[in-house]
């Protein structure tokens, strides 16, 4: 039996209904650009995670960059991140024309080592962004001591982890700021891109407001330079009809993984994710360490099983950061779990019957890289 990596065509089937109604009612008004459906989507993502102000943007991407661009990052300025990440993390640091200062991850939950970020701090840096890596919350209550202590911010990169939660708090309500990103992959995943920009401050909040509508707030007249990131409305009717299914969807996800974790506990070879205490983790992905990787994946791809590897390079070690000169050995941990990680089939619609299957392809590839 094939198990794909992620079945979204299972989860329109179980809500067609819902879906289509929603886009036909965006084409009887025809209006694709703004309007209640957007409107309705930021009120109600701002209501599920207690965010202040909620603006939707383009994608994840843009969340990120235009917090970044809100706060005023200079030339030479410095932004603390993880290097574990999807390349989105940095590349909006670099293109905000900050640099990013990369620290190491702890091996256990993947999400930045904490301890490094005090020694990183220079007279240059102005924010840190952690990463809420394959629905984890990073360690935020240390994160955000260091940031208080040296007046930085603190944009949480919740592109992964709509719904977790850290400590009784949710995801994007941690820090400053938080980046939401619905690509069709993502826990709340659209019909194409877009993303949501959540804030405490409303000063933040009324610079992304103009900086995704050309920093115009009355037309043709334009305070600051910015740019075009709507979401449209499309994306939005989609978004606001699973948004009622995504606490049951991040639920099952974590019985889907708490099953996969069950049945790995008798091969001991298999590292599987953790849930650090305080932590509700809604398994964007569900991530195991597996002796030779890659073999595993060819296993699993002759089953017809999808896998991932999330992610095989540090954003330290990219080509495009050469400049910045980090030794390919800097954050070791990383780089191991690089070489380690396998993300299995993880969605909420996935059987029993198929995770059993998955199971058997690795344990067997387990038993046969014994000998
Ligand atoms: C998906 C993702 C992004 C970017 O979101 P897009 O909507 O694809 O632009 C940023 N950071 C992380 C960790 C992501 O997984």
């Amino acid at each position: 039996m094939p198990v794909p990596m992620i079945d979204l065509g299972a989860q329109y089937a179980s809500i067609r209904g819902e879906i289509d109604a929603a886009v036909a009612e965006v084409f009887a008004t025809q209006g694709f650009v703004g309007g209640p459906k957007v409107a309705g989507l930021e009120a109600e993502i701002a209501r599920f995670t207690g965010a202040e102000h909620a603006l939707a943007v383009a994608s994840g991407t843009d969340a990120l960059l235009l917090f970044l661009r809100a706060i005023g990052v200079n030339p030479g300025d410095e932004v603390i991140t993880t290097t574990f990440s999807f390349f989105a993390t940095a590349g909006t640091i670099a293109n905000a024309g900050a640099i990013p200062v990369f620290v190491d991850i702890d091996p256990a939950t993947y999400t930045m080592d904490v301890d490094q970020i005090a020694s990183r701090i220079t007279g240059r840096t102005r924010a840190i962004v952690p990463v809420h890596l394959y629905g984890q919350c990073a360690d935020m209550d240390p994160i955000l001591r260091i940031a208080a202590k040296h007046s930085l911010h603190v944009i949480e990169d919740a592109a992964q982890a709509l719904g977790a939660r850290y400590h009784g708090r949710n995801a994007c309500t941690l820090g400053d700021s938080a980046a939401v990103s619905f690509y069709p992959t993502k826990n709340l995943g659209g019909a194409g891109d877009g993303g949501m920009v959540l804030t405490r401050h409303a000063d933040i909040a009324e610079r992304v407001g103009l900086l995704r509508a050309h920093g115009s707030d009355t037309t043709y007249y334009h305070r600051i330079v910015g740019t075009n990131s709507r979401l449209d409305a499309l994306q939005a009717a989609v978004l606001l009809a699973k948004l009622p299914h995504l606490e049951r969807w991040n639920a099952a996800r974590r019985e889907r993984a708490a099953y996969y974790s069950q049945r790995f506990a008798e091969v001991p070879e298999v590292v599987v994710p953790i849930e650090a205490d305080g932590n509700y983790h809604v398994y964007h992905q569900y991530v195991i360490r597996v002796p030779r990787r890659d073999k595993a994946r060819e296993a699993l791809k002759e089953r017809g099983i999808g896998s991932a590897v999330f992610y095989p390079v540090p954003l330290h070690a990219q080509e495009c950061f050469r400049s910045l000169g980090y030794a390919e050995s800097d954050c070791p941990h990383a780089a191991q779990a690089c070489r380690e990680v396998l993300a299995l089939p993880m969605y909420p619609e996935l059987t029993e019957t198929q995770q059993d299957e998955v199971v058997e392809a690795i344990t067997a590839h387990v038993i046969g890289a014994r000998t």
